[in-house]
């Protein structure tokens, strides 16, 4: 059959006006940091600096905690919750009105393609905060007594896999709670954050409601030892969960930590393998892998193995990996040259422990950072690249041959943010689910998100839920 080829599709930057420095977001205005440097924002597709940000120091860190703390207590604490509602139905307007711009925004900045910040961040990001705009009036019937209180001042830190999504889950029910937030981005990615912040001002939030301070992981630290701060919301790896653990012990602030994750993805004989093969390349291959809930353990019962294998493989060779901005692009760049080599290094560790790789042809630009979309087999349960999350287009592939294998082989990792089930029986979707260890059991499908639906993990995935109703509580006393 003639293999037809795609023509190149770029979605246009014209429409994102990057100026070529930013300021701090304190109280409702962007300030140059008082006692930090300054840090660059590359686009990891092409390592062109896109702009440069302000690194906050810890007076900027105390400046900014002020800042919402005064709002807190001036003017968004005492202000009923119907009216904090119509500030955030304001803003889900606005993200969704400027949605095309936030997303090139977050293709350039982060190296996702494009497709993928268009369709599904984006979307999210609007919906998130249409969902607890919608329950800023309602927390008294949310099932945490008749009149919840905020907490006060929320220091929130997150990663850069998903930069606005991931500050849509932060501050959207911190703010419908009576919260107030001093933000940290991700120093790989803070554009979008700060874009969120000009929003805000579009919005006519009052000053000092949202805070976006920039940095590295000090700054992090300092907004989470803050002694202002009553609770701390982290996104992040184990390690630096860990680290604010042991920073929060013995203070009076509420945590919630999203961690990582090393998800099963199991197959069963009777799964349909088609969609499975679907199912399998979205659960590892999206978002270039950059995902916590990520289906990077891939477990397939025996009988079925070669059949799925090769199909798998099949459509592994029409992954197109390239050009964030191309709409065609399936795979973007990885997000920094730090991360392509901790996957390096990882994939390399596998081939020396005895796994097979496996990856398509296919012909990765010169400059930028990437990776091909990599699949492991021969790997066992012992092995570095089946127990650590690689946090990147990488696969591998354990084989089972009973239910209980399949289960006692999920359940073995340190982690629990989700997992996946491919099977026809829906008995048997109910049976599994059951005995995983995962906040998350996605049945023949993967890598689904909704506002509505909690979202957090067991063990080293943290605690706390985020989403739904559940995601109220983290910010309500
Ligand atoms: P990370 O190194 O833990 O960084 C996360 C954030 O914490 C960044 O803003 C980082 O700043 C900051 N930070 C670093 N050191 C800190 C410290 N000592 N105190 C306070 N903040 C500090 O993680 P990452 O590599 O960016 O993200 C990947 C990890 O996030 C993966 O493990 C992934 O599974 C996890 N993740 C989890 C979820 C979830 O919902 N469970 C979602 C997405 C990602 P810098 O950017 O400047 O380093
Ligand atoms: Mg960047």
């Amino acid at each position: 059959m003639p293999r037809f080829e795609y023509a190149p599709a770029p979605e246009s930057r014209a429409i994102v006006d990057i100026a070529p420095s930013y300021g701090l977001f304190i109280g409702g205005e962007s300030v140059p940091p008082v006692d930090g440097g300054v840090l660059k924002s590359v686009n990891p597709a092409s390592e062109e600096v896109l702009a440069e940000v302000g690194q906050a120091g810890p007076a900027d860190v105390d400046r900014a905690v002020r800042a919402a703390r005064t709002a807190y207590r001036e003017v968004w604490g005492p202000m009923p919750g119907r009216e904090r509602a119509k500030f955030l139905f304001r803003i889900a307007r606005i993200i969704a009105e400027r949605s095309r711009e936030l997303a090139v925004l977050e293709s350039l900045d982060n190296g996702k393609p494009i497709r993928e910040s268009r369709d599904t961040d984006l979307p999210l990001v609007a919906a998130h905060f249409f969902y607890y705009a919608g329950w800023a009036d309602k927390l008294g019937y949310a099932g945490f007594g008749p009149d919840p209180r905020p907490l006060g001042v929320a220091g929130q830190v997150i990663p850069w896999n998903f930069p606005l999504l991931m500050l849509a889950w932060k501050v959207a029910p911190a703010l419908a709670c009576g919260n107030t937030v001093v933000l940290k981005p991700a120093e790989t990615t803070p554009l979008s954050a700060l874009r969120f912040a000009e929003i805000c001002q579009q919005a006519d939030l009052p000053p000092g409601v949202v805070n976006i301070i920039t940095g590295a992981g000090a700054t992090g630290a300092a907004l989470v030892e803050h002694p202002d701060v009553d609770k701390v919301a982290f996104t992040g790896s184990t390690a630096v969960g860990r680290s604010i653990a042991r920073a929060v012990a013995g203070t009076r602030k509420r945590t919630t930590l999203e961690l990582g994750g090393k998800a099963a993805n199991i197959v069963f004989e009777d799964a349909p393998l088609d969609q499975a093969v679907e199912g399998i390349v979205n659960g590892i291959f999206f978002n270039q892998g950059h995902v916590c809930c990520a289906g990077s353990r891939l477990l397939v019962q025996e009988s079925v193995y070669d059949e799925l294998l090769a199909a798998l493989k099949r459509r592994m060779a029409t992954l197109r990996v390239g050009d964030p901005l191309d709409k065609n692009t399936d795979i973007g760049a990885i997000n920094s040259s730090a991360q392509l080599e901790r996957i390096r290094t990882l994939s390399e560790i596998g081939r020396q422990e005895g796994a097979l790789p496996w990856s398509p042809p296919c012909q990765l630009p010169d400059r930028g950072f990437w990776f091909a979309p990599t699949i492991f087999t021969g790997v066992s349960q012992a092995h570095r690249i089946a127990r650590e999350e690689i946090f990147g287009p990488v696969l591998s592939v354990l084989t089972f041959r009973t239910p209980a294998e399949a289960v006692a082989k999920a359940n073995n990792t340190p982690y629990g943010l989700s997992a996946g089930i491919w099977t026809e029986k829906g008995s048997r979707v109910l049976a599994i689910a059951d005995q995983l260890k995962a906040g998350v059991v996605w049945a023949n499908t993967f890598n689904r998100f909704d506002p509505t639906s909690p979202f957090g993990g067991y063990r080293e995935s943290g605690y706390g839920r985020e989403g739904g109703r559940h995601g109220l509580e983290a910010y309500l006393a």
